[in-house]
């Protein structure tokens, strides 16, 4: 619910009866949970935390344009600031804290080794338009990366800019497009085929670059429908872009023939390997037959992602691609390593550049730092440990809720809904109870190809005993749910959370972009605009 609070009497006088925050506590606060108003609606005006000299007279070159208002900053002091972000950061959920069990996001541990070898002075402290011969090391660095990932997707090329996966379907997509525009085929091959259960970041990317997009329905296993796709295959088709595990969790276990069946009939196979963690160190999708892939490193090198962490998303390309990979690239002349960036100086019809500088520094280090610290057999046991948990989590709850489908998952549990039928709590209620028992929600409704779905990715960085405690919650909830009056207790639910239910839908259509005093309110007011 899009609520205005009323906070013009300041925190200790009290919120506004029936506004959010009201716990009957004079302060609106709840235990240790602080009410926590806009930074703007603090302070003070004049009250400064640094006590800063009178700013040198010069001459006033702005031709009449110099501020003549009050610049509007908030007047705080050191510790009402330090006061107000940590309460802040203290509202928002992290892997830090728990259990993050939301599937496709791969919601890992992040080792504190990463941390402290991108703080190394050399590394943290770069820039990237230092001199070439001042960064031999980070150079080297990128390069070692675009080795490691090379050898664990048996491919022979990578481009390490794109920096999101998202970011690396485009990538990878506009290289498909590059090499049939060089076949003389792009203009007749316009249909990109889809999965029914893929990420929507795929049709996405496809449509983007104007391709048509067609999606293939999941048999009753919940894999690809190899009759409807060899169907769909033809003269027209640029690509297919499949994940593998796909987004139920579940290996391909067609994909050879898949991508057999996709280059007898002249198209391409782009791979989405946001799911890489499954399998990372036990299968080299190249030797599935793919052309490309995209690895988010933020999920399977474990870089801190989700609440704002940036991501990376390299691609690795097969030699038919390669001479289409974007700028910039390392390479080693000699004994020194140089940025190739010059269209003079390298073979092939690279597509330009899609990011500024060399790609995501801070996460290629982690992602070396993961990388190295596991070793090969290291990253074979992540993988194995991945598909264990996330097999135990679905055998110790098949009974009472119901897997989307049958047999072992891969490194995601998926349920669907049918075990709430007819107990009046919906998916997203099962959800919300779960805020008040202290879990981040798994991630609900999606694949969209299962009704109701919950997916649970619990990755291998959660220890046994807290998985016990998911898993027991989870029983207890789904118990609670089944005695068919409890209805009205989820629909509640959450209770004990800083916000209740917010009107997402609302949020989503008429979001409220700028933040404005009492003495200067929006023209409209979004509620009750809604409501008409
Ligand atoms: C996360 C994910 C993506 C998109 O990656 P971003 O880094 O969020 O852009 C694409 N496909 C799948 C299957 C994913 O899980």
């Amino acid at each position: 619910m899009v609520q205005s609070l009323d906070r013009s009497q300041g925190r200790a006088g009290g919120v506004s009866a029936g506004a959010i925050g009201d716990h009957g506590t004079f302060t609106g606060n709840r235990a240790l949970q602080i009410e926590e108003p806009l930074i703007f609606e603090m302070g003070q005006p004049g009250r400064c935390g640094v006590d800063l000299p009178e700013p040198a007279k010069v001459k006033d070159r702005l031709n009449g344009l110099r501020r003549t208002g009050e610049i509007g900053l908030p007047g705080l002091s050191e510790p009402q600031v330090v006061q107000h972000y940590t309460r802040l950061s203290q509202k928002n959920y992290a892997i830090d804290m728990g259990v993050y069990p939301l599937g496709s996001c791969t919601m890992k541990h992040n080792p504190r080794i990463n941390e402290k070898v991108a703080r190394l002075p050399g590394i943290g402290d770069l820039h990237p338009l230092q001199p070439v011969s001042t960064v031999q090391g980070a150079l080297e660095l990128i390069d070692r990366l675009a080795h490691w990932l090379k050898s664990l997707t048996g491919m022979p090329a990578v481009a390490m800019s794109p920096a999101a996966g998202a970011h690396g379907e485009m990538c990878g997509m506009m290289a498909i497009s590059a090499a049939l525009e060089a076949r003389g085929e792009r203009a007749q091959r316009k249909v990109v085929l889809a999965p029914e259960s893929a990420h929507g970041t795929n049709p996405a990317t496809a449509a983007a670059l104007g391709f048509t997009v067609k999606p293939i329905p999941a048999n009753d296993r919940g894999r690809v429908d190899l009759t409807a796709l060899k169907a769909a295959l033809g003269p027209d088709v640029a690509a297919i872009m499949l994940t593998n595990p796909n987004t139920c969790g579940l290996f391909e276990s067609d994909i050879v023939e898949i991508s057999k069946a996709v280059h007898a009939a002249g198209a391409f196979f782009y791979c989405d390997g946001a799911n890489f963690n499954a399998i990372v160190g036990r299968v080299r999708p190249g030797d599935l037959g793919i052309d490309c892939m995209h690895i988010n490193l933020h999920k399977t090198f474990s870089t801190p992602h989700g609440g704002g962490g940036p991501g990376a998303g390299p691609v690795v390309l097969s030699a038919a691609l390669a001479p289409y990979a974007p700028y910039p690239w390392i390479v080693k002349d000699g004994d020194k390593w140089r940025v190739a960036e010059d269209g003079a100086k390298v073979e092939g019809a690279p597509l330009g550049r899609l990011k500024a500088f060399h790609g995501q520094m801070g996460m290629f280090t982690r992602a070396l730092a993961y990388i190295m610290s596991h070793g090969a057999d290291g990253l074979k046991q992540v993988a194995e440990d991945a598909v264990l948990s996330a097999n135990y989590v679905m055998a110790a709850l098949k009974d009472t809720m119901s897997p989307a489908f049958e047999g072992p998952c891969m490194h995601e549990a998926l349920f669907d809904d049918s075990f709430l039928k007819d107990t009046g709590v919906s998916t997203l209620d099962f959800a919300k109870a779960m805020i008040d028992e202290g879990y981040h929600p798994m991630t609900m409704y999606f694949p969209l190809v299962v009704h109701g779905a919950m997916l649970i990715e619990p990755t291998e960085s959660v220890a046994k005993e807290d998985l016990d405690q998911f898993i027991g919650t989870l029983r207890s909830l789904t118990t609670k749910a089944k005695t068919g009056t409890a209805a009205e207790a989820f629909k509640a639910a959450p209770l004990y959370a800083p916000r209740r239910r917010l009107d997402e839908t609302l949020a989503a259509r008429k979001p409220i972009l700028r933040w404005r005093s009492s003495n200067n309110p929006p023209e409209t007011d979004p509620v009750k605009q809604a409501a008409e």
